[in-house]
């Protein structure tokens, strides 16, 4: 068991590691001296609780970190941890790294690149001087990035990921040119599930002592949090984390590809890889997945498609995201084109209302902490868009619900991919959709209580007409964009009486969300 006993021995370096930094090949752990060198590691209320965490994401971070703290200490690694119910436990990470600095006489401070701008700047503001190490468990640094950006007014991850695919050199033929004859193949990653397609059923993973004790520990401190915690089953080491990881790459890979934008009813995973939470805290290494995506698809285990769509999440929108982050923070979180100030809707935390897609998705997400990209994008970030829900509200509740969300992968996909709030640095046009589309790749709108083929009447699918209204109200900023001409063709065609009916019908519904009513 992880002691919190204190080595009151003098230390030489002091290696503060955080709850999402889980990595033995962390760069501030590189040239640790076993015998001279102490590594902190701290369960703290400021970070579990900053939002409403969901109380399995908290219990992933603080388990995992029991778990690895333990692996140093087998390493012959100086650990000294400390428990969220130490009585002595500061509350937030500067106080705990300031009273071991003092306690341990550390001469030196260590500390690899930090997830969150928030917790980054309390750390460079709290008065210590901290040696900082680049983060290099990503492909670009922050500094590439932001010279890669230089100078262009808009990015556009196509040609970032062709830049990443470059400099790894996944899925190049020996003349540099992509595998297949074409960077991307997108067009091959839309199809819905057909009826006799079963997705495997999720790997899962018993609580050990550790991971019990936890649990407990949660249960107790953190219960006004959203979210259940019983079903607790994600992996909390490294060895459990790639267990989960060869059962994706020997079950769910190969249909990836074509299922990616998929959903079903009561399918939380479908063939998606559940691995984002334990690959954002360190128990996997992202060169290691590529490595293994490219050597299956060599071994003709799996399509291009799913090679191909399953790397470019990984090189390209994942690091996408974290370069956008860095370069824009802290003005990014600000962002707010359309000027929305409506609060989120109660059924966010809640998952009580009668659509049911939403309903499905989010009951999930507080069910497992996790919902795939396609929910999140089209579904619950697609309401709050056309719903004109305030930014930080809806990036609030995604950095809370999801077992996988930090703050520099969480924001700029939802604040900049779903709600377009950064006024189309990060993306191209908002992913507005209609009931049409959601109908087009689930089954959901098969049990609705709303008619998805209804636009105006009181049982109609509410994504249709709060989709001509989000594209009326802001017409002045959406009509020049070359990606929405079709769109607006289509409204422009559309009869008077026809368009003022899905306007009413959208204000209708906008007024019941303002008077809290869920619908
Ligand atoms: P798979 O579908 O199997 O994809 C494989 C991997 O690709 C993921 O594990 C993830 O590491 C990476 N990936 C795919 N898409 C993205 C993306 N857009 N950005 C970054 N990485 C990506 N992902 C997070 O890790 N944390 C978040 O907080 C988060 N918030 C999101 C919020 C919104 C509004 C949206 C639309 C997407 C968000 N994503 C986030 C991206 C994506 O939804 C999740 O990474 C994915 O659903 C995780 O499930 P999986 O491991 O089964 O992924
Ligand atoms: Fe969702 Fe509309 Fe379909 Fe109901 S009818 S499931 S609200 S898209």
């Amino acid at each position: 068991m992880v002691g919190t006993g204190c080595h009151m021995n003098k230390t030489q370096r002091l290696c503060l590691v955080l709850g999402d930094q889980l990595c033995f090949d962390l760069a501030s752990l590189q040239a640790l001296d076993a015998e001279h060198d102490t590594v902190l590691l701290v369960e703290v209320m400021e970070e579990a609780s900053h939002v409403p965490h969901h109380p399995q994401k908290i219990a992933l971070i603080f388990s995992a970190m029991r778990h690895f703290a333990e692996a140093l200490q087998a390493r012959g690694v100086r650990v000294q941890y400390v428990r969220l119910d130490d009585p002595h436990n500061s509350g937030s990470v500067p106080g705990e790294l300031r009273r071991w600095q003092s306690r341990l006489q550390a001469q030196s401070l260590h500390l690899t690149e930090c997830g969150d701008w928030r917790l980054e700047q309390s750390l460079k503001d709290c008065g210590l001087a901290i040696e900082w190490h680049v983060d290099s468990r990503f492909l670009c640094t922050r500094a590439e990035f932001s010279s890669w950006a230089e100078g262009k007014k808009q990015l556009r991850m196509e040609y970032f990921y062709r830049e990443m695919r470059r400099k790894s050199a996944l899925l190049l033929n020996g003349d540099g040119s992509p595998v297949g004859g074409a960077w991307n193949f997108d067009t091959e990653n839309r199809k819905a599930l057909p009826n006799n397609v079963r997705a495997p059923s999720p790997l899962r993973f018993t609580a050990d002592a550790i991971t019990q004790e936890v649990l407990a520990l949660v249960e107790t401190n953190f219960s006004s949090h959203y979210g259940e915690l019983g079903t607790f089953d994600y992996p909390v080491t490294h060895a459990d984390a790639q267990a989960l990881w060869e059962y994706f790459l020997d079950w769910g890979l190969a249909a990836f590809g074509d299922y990616q934008d998929a959903m079903a009813s009561d399918e939380p995973f479908l063939f998606h890889a559940r691995i984002s939470a334990a690959l954002n805290i360190g128990l996997l290494d992202l060169r290691q997945l590529c490595n293994d995506v490219e050597s299956a698809y060599q071994a003709h285990r799996i399509p291009l498609n799913a090679a191909e769509g399953f790397i470019r999440q990984l090189i390209g929108w994942r690091e996408y995201v974290r370069g956008v982050y860095w370069l824009k923070m802290p003005d990014y979180a600000s962002g707010n084109l359309f000027g929305n100030s409506r609060p989120l809707p109660g059924f966010y935390w809640t998952g009580d209302t009668k659509m049911n897609c939403m309903s499905q998705a989010i009951g999930q997400s507080l069910k497992h902490a996790y919902a795939h990209h396609i929910q999140r994008l089209m579904l619950t970030g697609n309401f709050a868009l056309l719903a004109g829900i305030t930014p930080t509200q809806i990036c609030d509740w995604y950095l809370a619900i999801y077992m996988d969300a930090f703050d520099w992968v969480e924001m700029p996909n939802t604040l900049g991919m779903v709600m377009h709030a950064d006024g189309g640095y990060l993306g191209s046009k908002p992913y507005c959709a209609s009931g049409q589309y959601i109908k087009r790749m689930s089954d959901y709108c098969r049990n609705c209580a709303y008619k998805v083929s209804e636009s105006t009447t009181d049982d109609a699918c509410p994504f249709n007409s709060l989709y001509w209204h989000f594209l009326m109200r802001h017409a002045d900023l959406l009509r020049s964009n070359q990606r929405l001409v079709m769109v607006y063709k289509n409204l422009d065609r559309m009869a008077e009486p026809k368009q003022q009916a899905l306007w009413d019908r959208g204000q209708t519904l906008l007024a019941r969300l303002d008077a809290g009513e869920s619908f």
